[in-house]
């Protein structure tokens, strides 16, 4: 048998991060076993349309590096593959469930149903969903409410007693009182779908084997069954995902639950948002692998293909888990320090144009080896390298800001000018030769005979910044001129 699996969202217009991972298991899963991960859209909620949802579900799962092999993009042989354009086979099973007595046409109208709800309440009877009158509806007053025009919705017939069984690959068996299930509706009355009847006729004629999805779709699995058995389908395998929670472990995640993660920073919730915070899609694929699985051997830094011939759904724990963002930022930094260095300096180069700095390639190549062992996210390196960028962003200095307990003014002074004085001059303006010249400046210049308090001072003349890389390798990248150009403005500031 070959495996097919399917990633099946909702367009919201952004993919949440919980739903990444559902979609990650699902790739990972057809991939171990060379079978077919196929994403389909589910949009028959057509109120919870929202524009550019379809490109914008797409665009995140490709930069995670979820490829699919037959999709609303590629098509395939089993499409279309956005339920909105399958309306036709949608009605014609529905069609097929109520000739076969497995369905029947409901009349009342959401006024009524809403009535029945109220006086429920007033009599303090719980409510039980709907009361199944239209099921025992005589051919007779079928047929006088069709010839009055009257609107309706197709409702499935749930067994009324005994259990029904889902076997779930990772929570094994459980088991439902057919009673709580209720007539749900399957076609509405504009003639489209639920969300039950579509996904479950597609997942049949899509030759889904197994469906990975989250687990607050648990509740759907029986209905879902008895569906299989009145088409006399064969159901596929469930395995239901565990939740995804917040860092704390305290609730769903989502910012109301939690607004900061365990680093400190905002909670991320969007993949949209990982990608624009600065995580790699390697980093974050790794991350996710690691909620509700393990990879064994206390291992948390591993490629997803690594991961394949280990993963199992029946190793997934169903526990809900929480997302440890500060693991996700160790993982980030560690797949930073692995880059290249031109490799690097693209990926933080659009971070840095979006913060309005022009950095040529040069001085962004010249950085980057002092940077990697610095940065969690991409977009640190805004930050840090805000010093490349244009002079008149910069910080303003005072002369106070030069000054050092062994570094007073004259003698910081007389430092800053020669120090000048070899930017102007030095033939060679690499890193050794900058280095070799400050620390004889600073040692000659400071009281203590050390080169540290000028080297400190000089670091923040050229950078501006608290924060920053090492002061040689700010220098070269910042280039003789501008660096000149700082340390010139040092000396005024002193002289003044
Ligand atoms: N369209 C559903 C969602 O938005 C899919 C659930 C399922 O995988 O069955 O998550």
């Amino acid at each position: 048998m070959t495996v097919r699996v399917r990633f099946a969202p909702s367009p919201t217009g952004y993919l949440h991060i919980g739903s990444a991972r559902s979609a990650l298991f699902n790739w990972m899963f057809a991939r171990k076993h060379g079978g077919q991960f196929i994403l389909r859209l589910e949009d028959t909620d057509q109120k919870r349309e929202v524009a550019g949802a379809h490109e914008a579900v797409m665009r995140d799962l490709r930069w995670l590096g979820l490829d699919w092999d037959e999709g609303p993009d590629i098509g395939g042989p089993v499409g279309p593959y956005v339920q909105s354009q399958r309306a036709e086979l949608y009605r014609e099973w529905a069609g097929w469930l109520v000739e076969h007595g497995h369905a029947y046409k409901c009349f009342c109208t959401p006024a009524e149903l809403e009535e029945r709800r109220r006086a429920a309440v007033a009599a303090k009877e719980p409510f039980v969903g709907y009361d199944r009158r239209c099921r025992l509806l005589t051919a007779e007053q079928i047929a006088a409410f069709e010839a009055e025009g009257r609107e309706y919705v197709i409702r499935f017939k749930a067994p009324l007693e005994g259990e029904t069984v889902v076997e779930d690959a990772i929570r094994g068996s459980i088991t439902f009182k057919n009673e709580q299930i209720g007539d749900m509706v399957m076609l509405k009355s504009d003639g489209l779908p639920t969300y039950h009847l579509a996904n479950v006729v597609d997942d049949h004629f899509m030759g889904i084997t197994h469906i990975l999805r989250a687990d607050e779709w648990i509740s759907t699995a029986p209905l879902h069954m008895n569906l299989y058995a009145a088409f006399g389908w064969e159901p596929p395998v469930y395995a239901h995902l565990p939740l995804v929670l917040n860092p704390s472990g305290t609730g769903k995640l989502s910012k109301r639950t939690q607004a900061f993660d365990d680093a400190g920073h905002e909670v991320l919730v969007k993949v949209e948002e990982f990608r624009d915070a600065g995580f790699l899609p390697v980093a974050l694929r790794n991350f996710l692998a690691n909620v509700g699985w393990s990879f064994g051997d206390d291992r948390e830094k591993f490629t997803i293909e690594e991961a394949l011939p280990r993963f199992e759904l029946q190793d997934i724990n169903p526990a809900p888990s929480r997302l440890p963002y500060s693991k996700l930022e160790w993982l980030n930094g560690q797949y930073i320090q692995e880059m290249p260095p031109e490799e690097l300096a693209q990926a933080v180069r659009p971070f840095l144009e979006r913060a309005g700095y022009t950095v040529s390639d040069e001085a962004l190549l010249a950085i980057m080896p002092a940077m990697s062992v610095r940065l969690k996210r991409l977009s640190d390196a805004v930050e840090f390298l805000g010093f490349l960028g244009a002079d008149e962003k910069q910080a303003p200095l005072a002369a106070g800001d030069l000054v050092h307990k062994k570094l007073p003014h004259e003698r910081a002074l007389a430092a800053f000018r020669e120090a000048r004085d070899f930017v102007r001059e030095t033939e060679r303006f690499d890193l050794p030769t900058i280095q070799e010249a400050f620390y004889a400046i600073g040692e000659r210049h400071a009281e203590n005979g050390k080169a540290g308090p000028f080297l400190g001072k000089a670091r923040l003349a050229i950078t501006r910044q608290e924060v920053s890389p090492p002061l040689f390798e700010s220098m070269v990248a910042l280039g003789r001129e501008r660096s000149l150009a700082r340390l010139n403005d040092a000396v005024a500031l002193l002289q003044s």
